[in-house]
């Protein structure tokens, strides 16, 4: 089996660094795209495994970029690429918000290293929510 893809959207550069690092550490293969119009593309163009998005990006923010890969993805086959939202904003209320845009995640940042792991080993068996 090949590795998972996973596609990472991030605008800062240090954390996308970080979040790359330890996901190929793991031994996923990482799609970088670095505002929310090139993760659209890049969600319909590399078919992903799962979508790591951060919510604040310049220009289309992340619950946008969601939004459109929703729709995009409507009239393909029947594809259901997890997308978790991945953000600093700490707040209960700001999680609650995530997934009632339709998230199928939540992960803070900053990450830690090891939970980080787990998250996504969890998101990619479809334990979603956790
Ligand atoms: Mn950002």
């Amino acid at each position: 089996m090949t590795a998972p893809r996973i596609l990472v959207v991030e605008d800062n550069p240090k954390n996308m660094k970080l979040v790359r690092d330890v996901l190929e550490y793991a031994g996923y293969e990482v799609i970088e795209a670095t505002s929310g119009e090139d993760g659209v593309r890049l969600a319909e163009l590399e078919r992903p495994q799962l979508i790591l998005m951060d919510l604040q990006l310049p220009g289309m923010d992340g619950t946008e970029a969601l939004r459109r890969i929703r729709v995009g993805r409507d009239g393909r086959d029947g594809q259901d690429t997890p997308v978790v939202a991945v953000t600093a904003l700490a707040m209960d209320e700001d999680r609650a918000r995530a997934l009632a845009s339709g998230f199928d995640g939540y992960v803070e940042k900053p990450i830690n290293v090891r939970r980080f792991r787990e998250q996504v080993e969890g998101f990619l068996a479809g334990r979603s929510r956790q």
